[in-house]
């Protein structure tokens, strides 16, 4: 490789674009002071990327593009491009010719390029890094700077040797990852702080996280309990509720009746005391005209015993007239009593043909009463009946869940085998499901109903070994720990949700216990449930049939979109248990009904027994009744004989007496005993009217005390229904309650409630449970509720931050190693290159000086990595103690043996060399020339010189020039055109 050409433009004093093209041998290029050449240099190192602008001998960065002169304005940018020979392939690229190029501007803004190829510095670095042609090579040597080889400190020289040991890459290395290992100690000691700031914030949320989750597994047994609880009042509330609303339509028809029955009672009682009030005036008329007739009889009476006295002494016959008198007197009242009599005799027909009256009213009353109890017995034993059957039914599903009998026996068997453990329960039996679902769920659950859920995929494989060993048929498992939860994605379900037909997904449709959420997710997560087929198909079409879909009639489109259907999958557990649901439910309706039945017979029976009696009583008053009638008519007839005796007697007498003497007697008589036949008669209607009037007071208590006895028992109708109706207001409060309860706090419908809460337990264990929850929760106090997901928040992070620190650490581990692998390369190479220079400069100091004794010593060898490096030199015949002793000519000298020592260790492919050999004689240029030529075919030198000693040495030779005042130029030169110097 070799330095083909420069191109400058706006660097420095080249404000014109100027091209230096070089061969690869020896170049000189020579010119008056202050032409420029030095600028060569600095152009060369600037490119290479030296960044220090003091040794570019500027004061800042923008200093070296062109300033302008008397004739030419500033320019606005600096460009320099090395061309480099790369046909050996000494710089590791594919290309015969490599340019780099930098480029500023006067905003300080720096460009560089490879090959035209826009670049960033560090690249120019990585390409000619101990490549010999970098800017820390020892390479190139600016003027003045060949003696600040020797006059420098021990430990500064050290760069040269470290360059031509070509450990720069290695030291760069190392300082990069003594730069990344002071940042990874940086973030470590950064990850470190936030670490143990976080650790002081993580063990109390921890505490608080752990609370918090107790509090809400606390608060969600509560709730469940509680949920349970209030649909069990909920539902125990609507059936006294239904209960009362029974009695009520009882009670309440029962009230009308008594109160109808209060009101005929009223009537007749207001007639009978309307009867009562005539039959006292009517007895008062009679009793004033038996006073009359009293009176009148005694008078007439009187006027009889004037005309007794005066026939005492009137004449014989007189003894006839008293017989007929005494006949005619016995025969009234005989008249008399049968008249008083017969009268008896109508009241007593009157009297009996009212209790044969109520007779039939009391028959009516008591049949139809049979008939309703036969009735309500026929009810009470048909529902009887009914209850027998459903508790029979009852009792067969309950044992035919427990029995597992609709199962198939290899699931049976392993679930009625005490010794395995692990088994839950088949899917079917885990989930419930209301009647409007029934048919799809059945449908998505196919087959996996019958899949046993088991704790782990152990418990599995135990009962297959079990099935296969005893030979008991097959079954599928689903391994609470293995199965994992499927969904229907949410964008997925946004498409959908909205379209016609759509219910939800089948999931969301049943009740379980949410430890079994995986498996009922996997089952039913990602099947949707539809109104009809016609909607199934828009669905999964919009879906690109992803998922199932299932109808309420049970058809399916399956994924991919096939079509099943048919008539509805039946499924033994689902259907006994909810055929169970169902007969429970009924027996509670026909239980409830045959309550209110047994009332209505019991108050049937209390009736039956008050007719029964009354009937009773009233055939003895009959009895009663109709004896004395007959006793009566005896009497009467009794009285006719006798009358009819008695008027044969008063014939015969009268037949005797003249009948003039008998007409006074006879008038008075007949006078007498019409007053005394009036008089009975009265009388006897009297106490006709009395005996009225006594039946009528004794109605009059009877009714009284019936409607005493209805009144009272309407009162405690009413009663009891202001008991019902209250008691049904307040449920129907606590009812309205626990709803709004359900709702307001749970977000819950009773529905929804009831199918998803289940109390497994008696509902007073339940409700000591709620207010024994409570009272934990209480306990609780302030709990904190958002410390699970910040703890986990947190802990991320902190787990985060501890890998990262693990992570920092590695690196750490690595980056030492790194170091210590630089440490090691570096020493073994520059240890080996120094040993090498440091015979070559013996040799080439003898060589050059033409004797004497140079020697290179390290200063600290037991710092390989920062020793300085100490030149000892005498030339032959002198004895030196110290280089400073040196004149200026040896020391220039001695630095260029050392160059060229360095040289013979490593060569390099280009040397620059700014007025080096200034301070040499003539004698010593000619050395210097001849060692160049012996180099000249392995490094190629760019001489800067004023010496023409040192032009003759070279192949070709440029000239700088500055004619046009303070802008360099590239002119030819012939070497007999130049003075000597
Ligand atoms: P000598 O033989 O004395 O060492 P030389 O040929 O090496 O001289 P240089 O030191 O290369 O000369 O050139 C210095 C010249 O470059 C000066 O004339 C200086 O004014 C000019 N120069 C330096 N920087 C700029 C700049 N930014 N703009 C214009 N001219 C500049």
């Amino acid at each position: 490789m070799y330095l083909k050409s420069i191109k400058a433009y706006g660097f420095k004093s080249f404000a014109d674009k100027i091209e230096i093209n070089f061969n690869e041998n020896i170049n000189g290029i020579v010119g008056p002071n202050g032409s420029g050449k030095s600028n060569v240099v600095d152009a060369v190192r600037w490119v290479l990327g030296e960044q220090s602008i003091k040794s570019l001998r500027g004061e800042s960065s923008t200093d070296i593009i062109f300033s302008g002169s008397k004739s030419r304005k500033p320019l606005n940018s600096a460009s320099v491009t090395l061309v480099f020979d790369n046909s050996d392939n000494y710089l590791p690229l594919n290309f015969n010719e490599v340019s780099i190029k930098r480029l500023m501007y006067k905003s300080g803004e720096n460009e560089y390029y490879i090959n035209n190829e826009r670049c960033r510095l560090k690249d120019i670095n990585d390409l000619l890094t101990d490549s010999g042609a970098g800017r820390d090579s020892f390479n190139i040597i600016s003027q003045g700077k060949i003696d600040e080889i020797l006059s420098t400190k021990a430990t500064d020289r050290r760069g040269i040797f470290e360059s031509a040991a070509g450990v720069l890459k290695y030291k760069k290395r190392k300082e990069d990852a003594l730069k990344k290992l002071d940042r990874t100690d940086d973030n470590l000691n950064r990850v470190n702080d936030i670490i143990s700031e976080l650790e002081t914030s993580l063990r109390p949320l921890e505490r608080q996280s752990k609370e918090a989750l107790e509090y809400l597994e606390y608060k969600d047994k509560l709730d469940n309990v509680s949920i349970g609880v209030i649909v069990r009042d909920i539902t125990d509330y609507n059936n006294r509720i239904n209960e009362i609303k029974g009695l009520l339509d009882v009670i309440n028809n029962e009230v009308v009746i008594t109160s109808n029955e209060i009101n005929n009672t009223d009537i007749k009682l207001s007639k009978s005391k309307e009867e009562l009030k005539k039959l006292e005036d009517n007895i008062n008329n009679k009793q004033t005209m038996l006073l009359e007739l009293t009176r009148n009889i005694e008078k007439t009476s009187a006027d009889i015993r004037v005309l007794e006295e005066r026939r005492k002494y009137s004449s014989d016959s007189d003894k006839i007239n008293d017989n007929i008198i005494n006949i005619k007197k016995e025969l009234m009242e005989v008249e008399s009593e049968a008249n008083r009599l017969g009268n008896l005799i109508n009241d007593k027909v009157s009297n009996y043909s009212s209790i044969c009256k109520r007779e039939e009213e009391l028959d009516t009353k008591y049949k139809s009463l049979k008939d309703r109890e036969v009735n309500v017995n026929n009810s009470i034993n048909l529902n009887n009946r009914e209850i027998a059957n459903l508790n029979y039914r009852i009792d067969y599903l309950k044992n035919n869940i427990k029995s597992n009998d609709s199962l198939p026996n290899s699931i049976k068997s392993i679930m009625d085998n005490p010794r395995l453990k692990g088994v839950h329960n088949v899917i079917g039996k885990l989930i419930t499901v209301s009647d409007e679902y029934k048919t799809s769920i059945y449908t998505a659950l196919g087959s996996s109903n019958n899949y046993l859920v088991v704790d782990n995929r152990e418990c599995a494989k135990e009962m297959i070994n079990y099935l296969r060993d005893n030979k008991l048929g097959r079954a599928t498992f689903y391994p609470m720990d293995v199965i994992k939860e499927r969904y229907v994605l949410e964008v997925d379900l946004d498409k959908v949700k909205n379209i016609d037909g759509y219910i939800d997904v089948a999931s969301n449709l049943v009740s379980y216990d949410n430890k079994y959420k995986n498996i009922i997710m996997n089952r039913l997560g990602n099947n949707i449930i539809t109104r009809d087929l016609d909607s199934a198909n828009n669905i999964s079409k919009v879906l690109n049939n992803k998922y199932k879909i299932i109808t309420l009639d049970g058809q399916e489109v399956n994924v991919g979109g096939s079509i099943t259907g048919g008539s509805s999958y039946n499924n033994g557990i689902l259907k006994y248990k909810n055929e169970l649901d169902s007969n429970e439910k009924k027996l509670i309706g026909i239980k409830e009904k045959n309550t209110l039945f047994d009332k209505e017979i019991n108050d049937i029976y209390k009736e039956l027994s008050i007719v029964d009696r009354d009937i009773h009583d009233n055939k003895v008053l009959k009895e009663e009744v109709s004896n004395s009638i007959n006793k009566l008519r005896s009497d009467i007839e009794a009285l006719n004989d006798k009358k009819e005796l008695l008027d044969r007697e008063y014939n015969d007498l009268s037949s005797i007496i003249s009948n003039n003497s008998r007409s006074e007697e006879d008038n008075l008589l007949n006078s007498y005993y019409n007053y005394i036949k009036s008089r009975d008669n009265i009388s006897n209607e009297i106490n006709n009217l009395n005996n009225k009037k006594s039946l009528i007071n004794d109605n009059i208590v009877e009714l009284d005390s019936l409607n005493r006895r209805v009144s009272s028992s309407y009162n405690d109708k009413v009663k009891e229904l202001k008991k019902l109706e209250v008691e049904e207001n307040s449920l129907n409060i606590r009812l309205d309650n626990l709803l709004l309860e359900l709702g307001e706090e749970y977000n819950l419908t009773y529905d929804g409630a009831r199918d998803k809460y289940h109390l497994d337990m008696d509902i007073d264990e339940a409700r000591e449970m709620v207010s024994s929850i409570k009272n934990k929760l209480k306990n609780f106090g302030d709990v904190y509720l958002g410390a699970t997901s910040e703890y986990e928040r947190v802990k991320e992070r902190y787990d985060f931050l501890i890998k990262q620190r693990d992570d920092l650490y590695n690196a750490r581990g690595t980056l030492f190693e790194i170091i210590n692998e630089m440490d090691s390369i570096m020493k073994e190479k520059f240890t080996s290159t120094f040993e090498a220079i440091r015979v070559e400069f013996k040799k080439v100091f003898k060589e050059m000086f033409g004797g004497g004794e140079a020697e290179l010593v390290l200063s600290d060898p037991d710092n390989i990595l920062e020793t300085g490096i100490e030149i000892q030199a005498v030339p032959s015949g002198k004895n030196l103690k110290s280089l400073s002793l040196l004149s200026g000519g040896e020391k220039t000298f001695t630095a260029i043996s050392l160059l060229f020592a360095i040289l013979n260790v490593r060569p390099v492919p280009f040397c620059l060399l700014d007025e080096v050999e200034a301070a040499l004689d003539d004698a010593n240029v000619e050395a210097f020339g001849n060692y160049l030529n012996k180099y000249k075919d392995k490094t190629q030198f760019i001489l800067i010189t004023h010496k023409k000693k040192t032009m003759e040495f070279a192949d070709i030779l440029y000239g700088i020039t500055m004619q046009e005042s303070g802008v360099s130029k590239l002119v030819s030169v012939k070497l007999e055109n130049i003075e000597n110097k």
